[in-house]
């Protein structure tokens, strides 16, 4: 199995326009001398610019983390993110590296929300959660993260409580601000719109969704399916970790089992081994070993509770629909 969905780098762009420059001057050649060189030179200035950008990418990201991590940052990460609290030292270390870099290159605005830095990095922690064992992996599907004071309708009026999040197929990502304070502030209930959400860019070809992870090669993603197939009637009888709403459209069960792999991370290997044996390699994370290793049990949660968020409290569990 591909364990990562890995877009193409610049440098093997570099190599692709070189090997493509290459062929051209051979077929220009039977075309006479000046054809050859015609297509040589194009070829070297395609890959000339090629390696300019890609010099000019890493040295940003150089830059970025030239400094210290933020302690402000770090103190968000602490209190609010059970997933960065649950990790190794090293891995902890990656999560704050890749962190930075999203917030970096990644738009995230306010639709009458002020974009406080908090807000910033729960958006970026709920990405890099998922993407953390995929080195480099820079989000090249996101386009922007919309940030909404509350849940909205599908005419994309505030208040209703129909839909806590969207995620649109060219890229954009809309959250209810409330719904992801709630997502982690209850970091166990399987809930989350942040993991939901990204989740749906995971399973992006092209322009549609169609509920199998990205970078799954074809056993693997036949098995996904055999798995899914067999989780679904238990969702639908209640008798499942994971949310009956994920039962009734394939692309939704991605994002819930993301939810629950996630937040219930022993409950799902118990009870769920063989999605929790597929979304671990698919995702290179292990977290309820991570878990193991910090003492928790499912007879005996212990996980520390971040401090309520100010705001609305007490809300039914939030839905997070995908945008027909
Ligand atoms: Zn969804």
């Amino acid at each position: 199995m591909r364990t990562a969905p890995s877009p193409i780098p610049p440098i093997a762009w570099a190599g692709l326009f070189l090997g493509a420059g290459i062929v051209s001057g051979l077929v220009g050649l039977l075309a006479g001398l000046w054809g050859a060189l015609g297509s040589l030179v194009l070829a070297a200035l395609a890959v000339a610019i090629l390696a300019w950008r890609s010099a000019a990418h890493w040295r940003a990201r150089r830059t970025i983390l030239a400094t210290p991590f933020p302690e402000a940052w770090r103190a968000v990460l602490r209190e609010w993110c059970d997933h960065y609290n649950r990790l190794p030292e090293a891995l902890r270390v990656r999560f704050e590296k890749d962190l930075r870099i999203f917030l970096a290159e990644k738009l995230i605005s306010g639709v009458g929300v002020e974009v406080v830095d908090e807000l910033r990095v729960l958006v970026a922690a709920s990405a890099v959660t998922l993407s953390l064992g995929w080195p480099e992996y820079d989000w090249e599907q996101l386009n922007e993260v919309l940030l909404y004071p509350d849940d909205f309708d599908r005419d994309y009026e505030f208040g209703a409580d129909d839909l806590s999040g969207q995620a649109h197929p060219w890229g954009t990502v809309i959250l209810s601000v409330p719904a992801l304070c709630q997502s982690f502030r209850d970091p166990d209930d399987a809930y989350h719109v942040g993991f939901h959400e990204f989740a749906h860019l995971l399973d992006l070809e092209q322009t549609r969704f169609d509920g199998i992870p990205r970078g799954f090669d074809d056993a693997a993603a036949r098995r996904w399916v055999e798995v899914r197939e067999r989780e679904i009637p238990q969702m639908l009888r209640g008798e499942s970790l994971l949310d009956e709403y994920g039962a009734h459209d394939p692309v939704e069960f991605l994002g819930v089992a993301v939810e629950a792999f996630f937040e219930t991370a022993l409950a799902m290997r118990r009870n769920h081994g063989e999605l929790y044996e597929l979304l671990a390699k698919y995702f290179q994370q292990d977290p309820a070993a991570w878990d193991d290793a910090r003492g928790l049990t499912l007879e005996r949660p212990s996980r520390p509770r971040p401090p309520r968020p100010k705001g609305r409290t007490g809300r039914s569990r939030p839905r997070s629909r995908l945008s027909a």
